[in-house]
């Protein structure tokens, strides 16, 4: 397994010598003793970004053969599915049937950007004059930097590298300390597959204060493109201030998912289930708060707790488990103080509120599914990102304060609303204030549709011909075809 930094084509210890043990969330053992990078090699690796965009004829290969690259890394994808799979199952103790789902879909993400390389060149604009021919083309960006989180570490990796290569930039991919082992496999692949020039993909390693100043405000660097919490998500946007750089944040949510009383019950219950338990619950988009219609809210509530004992949790290897541990020893404090928080505002514990007592998780970073009921908008539990196995419950009277309350947080990420009320599902759609609306379901995206937040849950656009438009500039290119007198002097 290569544990290096690949920085301008080389794979290269850290400067400075640095190591990190990696450790399995499910019973904390060393799975891989990884490079640790600092400051020096961030800034390497962005200089020989800048030297591959600047200098390297990647910039200029023409885009069909950039989709060939992006469409040849996801068929490594498939081609090495099970690894990829396992290794992040490793680092993540997620389910391996969840990381398979995962490795499909980020295969879908190369293929996808694959067919968008060379189908968004620019446009002939009607100019105003017979005598002029005036176009608006679209270029690279240039040096981009990509930082990302824990929780689906390759798959948001490639949600920024796919188009990022797609539209010609040179690229350092920052992952998640606590999980790197996917993307270090991914840049292993591409190294040995493809013949990319030097500098144009780079890794670095290392946790995020060692290594983010440079990667985030180093005058070569052209655009910030990170994926994570919103505290680092300001710090980011401050640093990369100083010089103007394009920025795009994909943040954290607290996202609604809205019952009226008209649905099927146990369709509504099973969604909500996997709204908020998915992944132990550590997903932006995470279904975490649920609203329900005052006349179903006890029925919907029973639901939900009578089915949580089928959330068997367990080591991600092992058939029949549902869910894994958090990620590590702070998170799970973090999701533990939420808990008390929210049995000291009042909240009622209808469910779970501790660790499992199987002794054969002790070692692990385990969770029980929570659900609080008799929440309000005004606790904390219910306005802020938990990222864990916490459902809190609301209830709402009609449709007016179902959407003022589904509004009422700093996030606007994604939300759902269940009815079988047509106009009233749409109504809905259109005054929530997010990037997502799921209707009657919960959780479905696709490489072709946008994502991203509204409010504080970030800026910009990842997925569908947007998140490819973030890679790019866009110049008007206009001629003159008779130059004359200029008319004004
Ligand atoms: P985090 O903010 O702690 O870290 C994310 C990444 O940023 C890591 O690679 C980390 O090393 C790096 N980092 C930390 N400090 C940095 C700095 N000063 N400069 C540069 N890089 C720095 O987030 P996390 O705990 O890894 O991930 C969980 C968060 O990610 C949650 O809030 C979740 O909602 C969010 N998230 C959002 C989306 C989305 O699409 N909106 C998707 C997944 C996760």
């Amino acid at each position: 397994m290569t544990t290096k930094l690949y920085l301008d084509g080389a794979w290269t210890d850290a400067g400075a010598g640095g190591t990190r043990d990696v450790i399995s969330p499910h019973d904390q053992r060393v799975i891989a003793t990884v490079a640790e990078g600092d400051a020096d090699d961030a800034t390497t690796a962005v200089l020989a970004a800048r030297r591959a965009f600047d200098t390297g004829p990647w910039r200029t290969t023409t885009a069909k053969a950039r989709g060939e690259v992006v469409r040849a890394i996801g068929d490594l994808v498939v081609e090495h599915l099970d690894e990829f799979a396992r290794r992040e199952t490793l680092d993540t103790g997620k389910p391996l049937a969840d990381s398979v789902t995962d490795m499909h879909d980020i295969a879908s993400v190369f293929h996808y950007y694959a067919g968008v390389a060379d189908a968004h060149g620019g446009r002939v604009v009607d100019a105003p004059s017979p005598d002029v021919v005036s176009r608006v083309q679209r270029e690279p960006v240039g040096v981009c930097t990509q930082i990302s989180p824990w929780n689906y570490p390759l798959l948001q990796a490639s949600w920024k590298l796919a188009p990022a290569l797609a539209a010609g930039n040179t690229v350092v991919v920052k992952p998640s300390e606590q999980t790197p082992l996917t993307t270090l496999y991914l840049v292993e692949l591409i190294d040995e597959h493809l013949d990319l020039p030097p500098g144009v993909v780079n890794l670095v390693l290392g946790a995020g204060a060692a290594v983010g100043q440079p990667l985030t405000s180093h005058p070569a660097v052209d655009l910030v493109s990170f994926t994570g919490g919103v505290a680092t998500g300001r710090r980011i946007m401050a640093e990369a201030a100083a010089t103007v750089k394009k920025i795009a944040l994909e943040l954290g949510g607290k996202n609604p998912n809205i019952v009226f009383a008209d649905v099927d019950l146990d369709v509504a219950a099973d969604h909500a289930l996997t709204a908020v338990f998915l992944h132990a619950g550590q997903v932006c988009s995470a279904g975490a708060r649920l609203l329900v219609q005052d006349e179903v809210h006890d029925a919907l509530v029973q639901r939900i707790v009578d089915r949580l004992p089928e959330i068997t949790l367990g080591d991600g290897f092992v058939d029949g488990v549902r869910s894994g541990p958090l990620i590590s020893a702070e998170h799970r404090d973090k999701v533990e103080s939420y808990v008390a928080i929210g049995l000291e505002e009042g909240a009622n514990l209808a469910a779970g509120g501790s660790r499992p007592d199987d002794p054969a998780l002790a070692d692990g970073f385990y969770y029980l599914p929570t659900v609080f009921t008799d929440c309000t908008s005004k606790m904390r539990i219910v306005q802020e990102e938990v990222f864990g196995p916490v459902l809190t419950v609301e209830r709402f009277r009609d449709e007016e304060q179902a959407v003022a309350l589904a509004n009422d947080t700093i996030y606007g990420l994604a939300a759902a609303v269940w009815t079988d009320d047509v106009s009233r599902a749409q109504r809905v759609a259109n005054a929530l204030r997010c990037g997502t609306v799921w209707i009657n379901d919960f959780h479905p995206y696709f490489p072709q549709a946008e994502w991203g937040g509204y409010k504080q849950s970030g800026f910009g656009r990842e997925l569908g011909v947007a998140g490819f438009e973030e890679y790019t500039e866009t110049k008007h290119v206009y001629q003159n075809l008779r130059p004359g007198s200029a008319g004004w002097l």
